[in-house]
């Protein structure tokens, strides 16, 4: 190498050794992979070396994706900059203009915004329908897909996914499951027959609310086929937020052990207070917990502002997820997008707050709460 300061400058990089045994994977912080000769680039078109350019594929990518696949007993798993990247790329891996897709009417706003403004766009159509009632009824000649999420935000239904794999198995139908209010903690649908599943890693998988990252997960040509929508879309994750991703991911199963055992707490405390008029929590989801958001709606017996206002540490976020709790107002923020008729349909009031509770001691939790709940209530007597 030159010697010019220019140069030098350039070329700080410390003389590398792959092998130092670091007990993390480093951070390959890199756009580009190098070649020692010609033949090298043909390795890489044979699939005899993995990587060329990191927007098509990068170790810390590659580790995310890889790990989530393991969590949820997929075989194929790939990271992209986003959850709703990850959930676009997964539906183009199965619909393409001309076919439909049968999306559960109650998704986050974000991902009904996408099938609602984009997808369509492409010549998607879809449907939005109650998952409760008859999914059958809306099946078309050109339905490809059923669409929906393991646990809906911010009502906190839990999806019967055998039913909707069974359908989907009846009419030859492809299957895609957004987890991320579960996690593969609580549920695993891709062990249910479910073909792919999309996760926000912004929320639990990450864990700590300072990334934004998409995971997909499932059968192995869809994924393929979504890695290389990827690369065309441009939609990979940096490998500085996948390096973060992973290193939350390794706490996922004592976060989700503490948080969910703090949001039965609290959700079994809000519903005995005068000033929650219902608490949504889900009954059942899995052996290990019902989840960790609990969602109050108090419209009629407390004042929301009040309540928002007098929650000290506590604070207000458009996110759920994070080690901390916080509340979010669905009705002016993640489902302001929702037409009208749907947010009453769905009990998106104005008095409704969704709980990400966090992982502090559950009494604290409690009684800032309940604090918030006594002064929003003695308003509207
Ligand atoms: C946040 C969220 C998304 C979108 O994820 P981003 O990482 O913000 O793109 C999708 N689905 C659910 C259930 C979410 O909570």
């Amino acid at each position: 190498m030159g010697q010019g300061f220019d140069t030098k400058s350039v070329h700080v990089t410390m003389k590398r050794d792959n092998s130092i045994p670091t007990k993390v994977t480093p951070i390959h912080q890199t756009s580009a992979f190098t070649f020692k000769n010609l033949d090298d680039i043909e390795n890489f078109y044979a699939g005899e070396r993995d990587y060329l350019y990191t927007r098509v594929g990068n170790p810390n990518t590659d580790e995310l994706g890889q790990s989530v696949a393991n969590l949820e007993e997929a075989p194929a798993g790939i990271a992209t900059s986003s959850g709703l990247s990850a959930i676009l790329v997964g539906i183009l891996s199965i619909a393409k203009a001309g076919d439909h897709v049968v999306a559960s009417q109650d998704l986050y706003g974000g991902t009904y915004e996408l099938l609602a403004n984009e997808l369509t766009g492409f010549g998607i159509e879809v449907s939005f329908v109650s998952y409760t009632e008859d999914i059958e009824r809306h099946i078309q000649s050109n339905t490809v897909l059923l669409y929906t999420e393991s646990i809906t935000n911010p009502l906190l239904r839990v999806e019967d996914l055998k039913k909707v794999v069974q359908i989907a198995e009846k009419y030859k139908l492809k299957t895609m499951v957004d987890n991320t209010f579960a996690t593969p903690y609580l549920v695993r649908p891709y062990s249910l027959g479910v073909n792919l599943v999309a996760h926000s890693a912004t929320k639990y998988i990450g864990g700590h609310s300072d990334i934004t990252a998409g995971v997909l997960v499932g059968d192995e040509d869809l994924v393929a086929i979504a890695r290389q929508k990827c690369v065309n879309l441009g939609s990979n994750l940096s490998p500085f937020e996948a390096w973060l991703t992973v290193r939350g991911l390794k706490t996922l199963a004592v976060r989700m052990e503490r948080h969910v055992h703090n949001a039965e707490q609290v959700a079994n405390t809000l519903r005995n207070h005068p000033a929650v008029d219902k608490v949504y929590y889900p009954e059942f989801v899995s052996e290990r917990g019902h989840g960790a958001i609990v969602t109050i709606d108090i419209t009629k017996s407390a004042n929301v502002e009040t309540f928002l206002q007098s929650l000290s540490w506590i604070k207000i976020v458009a996110t759920l997820a994070g080690v901390e709790t916080t509340v979010s107002y669905p009705l002016g923020t993640s489902h302001r997008s929702l037409p009208k008729e749907a947010q009453e349909k769905l009990g998106i009031t104005k008095g409704l707050i969704r709980i990400s509770v966090g992982i502090e001691d559950a009494d604290d939790i409690i009684s800032t709460l309940i604090h918030a709940l006594d002064l929003a209530k003695s308003e509207v007597e």
